[in-house]
C-alpha cells in the first residue's frame, strides 16, 4: 500500500498544470511537526507490512522539518520515497542527504523530450535541464528513480522520445500519468480515449523490451489492454501471473492508494479530492478499512456503469478520480476506457 502524504503547498515552481495548485507559501493549517509524527504513528497502525510513504507537495522541499520527519518515520519502520520538484533548492548535496537519512526512493517528472516542450508545458525556464541533472545524480548515487511523465494531449506524440531519452539511464520504473484534470490540470487538454487505447498498445509493448518497469497511474485500464494483448498470444493465467504485468492489478484509487492533504484531509487519491476525514481527528488505518467511501472503493462491484458490469473490474476498476473529475461520482465509469463489457474475444 502507498500512502501519499503532501507535506505542504508551498512550491518555487507554479507549473500550468499542477495538481496542488502550489503557491509559494505554506497554508497557514498545514500539519505542523508534531501533526505530522502523530500521522506517522498512525500510519503503523496499519499494521505489517507497514505502507509505503511518498512524500510530495508542492515542493517537500521546501518544509524546514523535512529531514526530522523522515527519520521519525524511518524509526517507525516505515519506507519513504519522495518527488521534489525541480528547482535550484534540488540539489546533490541534498540527494546525498536524502540517501543519508534512509530514503528508499526518488520520483522526478519529466513531461517531454526537450527544454523547449517540458519548459513550456511546466511554464517555467530551467525545469528540463535541472530534472535530466537530477536524473543523472540519482544514478550516480545509486537511488532508486522513478520517473513520472504526463501524458495529455500536448505531449502524447513525444512520449516514444521521452522513451529513447530514458533508455541509457538507470531507471527504476517510468510512470505514465494520464492527465486528470484536477486543480490547474484544467489548462491541458486529455488525451481521446481511441488515442489513450492506442498509446497503451504502445506502452504495453514498450514495457516488454523496456530496461526498466514501466505503468501507468491513473489509467488502470492499461491492464485490460495488456491482459488481452497477452491472451491473444496464447499466454495461460498462471504464466500472466508471472510475468509480473499483475503487478499493479487491483490497485486503485482508495486501493492500496490513499491521500493526506498539507492540511491533514484524508482523501482517496490525490487525483480525487474527496475528503472523508482529517487525521486531526480521525485515524487513517480506521479511516480506510472502515468509512463507506473507501469501503466502496475497495468492492468493484459497487461501481457503476460500464465499470460496475466489466468482467475486468477486479483488476482494472477505471480511474476513479477520472470517473469523479468527468462526472462527480467517484462510482461512475472511466470516461477514458473504450471498453464495452460483455465483448471479450477470449
Ligand atoms: S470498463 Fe471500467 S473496469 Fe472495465 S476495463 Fe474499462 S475502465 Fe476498466
Amino acid at each position: 500500500m502507498n500512502i501519499y502524504w503532501e507535506m505542504t503547498q508551498a512550491c518555487a515552481l507554479a507549473c500550468r498544470h499542477c495538481r496542488a495548485e502550489a503557491v509559494p507559501m505554506a497554508h497557514p493549517l498545514e500539519l505542523t511537526f508534531d501533526e505530522g509524527v502523530s500521522l506517522l504513528q498512525q500510519i503503523t497502525e496499519f499494521g505489517p507490512p507497514l505502507p509505503q510513504l511518498i512524500l510530495t507537495g508542492g515542493d517537500p522541499l521546501a518544509r524546514a522539518d523535512l529531514y526530522p520527519l523522515i527519520d521519525e518515520a524511518v524509526k517507525l519502520g516505515i519506507g519513504v520515497s519522495i518527488t521534489p520538484a525541480a528547482t535550484s533548492a534540488l540539489t546533490r548535496d541534498v540527494l546525498v542527504r536524502l540517501k543519508e537519512h534512509k530514503v528508499e526512493g526518488l520520483g522526478l517528472s519529466l513531461d517531454a523530450p526537450t527544454a523547449e516542450l517540458h519548459d513550456s508545458i511546466r511554464g517555467i525556464p530551467g525545469t528540463f535541464h535541472r530534472t535530466m541533472q537530477a536524473i543523472a545524480w540519482a544514478q550516480e548515487l545509486e537511488m532508486p528513480l522513478q520517473v513520472n511523465t504526463l501524458v495529455a494531449a500536448e505531449t502524447a506524440p513525444s512520449i516514444p522520445q521521452v522513451y529513447e531519452l530514458l533508455k541509457p539511464y538507470a531507471v527504476s520504473r517510468w510512470s505514465l500519468f494520464f492527465l486528470i484534470s484536477v486543480g490547474r490540470g484544467k489548462v491541458l487538454q486529455p488525451l481521446a480515449p481511441e488515442d489513450a487505447e492506442r498509446l497503451m498498445g504502445w506502452i504495453h509493448d514498450t514495457s516488454r523490451i523496456a530496461p526498466f518497469i514501466v505503468a501507468t497511474t491513473e489509467a488502470p485500464s492499461f491492464r485490460r489492454v495488456a491482459l488481452e494483448r497477452l491472451r491473444a498470444e496464447g499466454m495461460t493465467g498462471e504464466q500472466i501471473k508471472r510475468s509480473g504485468v499483475a503487478r499493479s492489478f487491483g490497485i486503485r484509487d482508495g486501493h492500496g492508494i490513499m491521500f493526506v492533504s498539507n492540511t491533514g484531509d484524508i482523501c482517496p487519491a490525490g487525483f480525487l479530492p474527496l475528503a472523508v476525514g482529517n487525521v486531526r481527528k480521525d485515524r487513517v488505518a480506521d479511516t480506510y478499512r472502515n468509512h463507506p467511501v473507501f469501503q466502496s472503493l475497495h468492492d468493484p462491484t459497487t461501481f457503476e456503469g460500464r465499470c460496475g458490469v466489466c468482467e475486468y473490474h477486479a483488476l482494472c476498476g477505471g480511474s476513479r478520480a477520472r470517473a469523479f473529475s468527468a462526472t462527480g461520482n467517484y462510482l461512475a465509469s472511466d470516461p477514458l476506457c473504450t471498453y464495452e463489457p460483455g465483448h471479450h474475444h477470449g
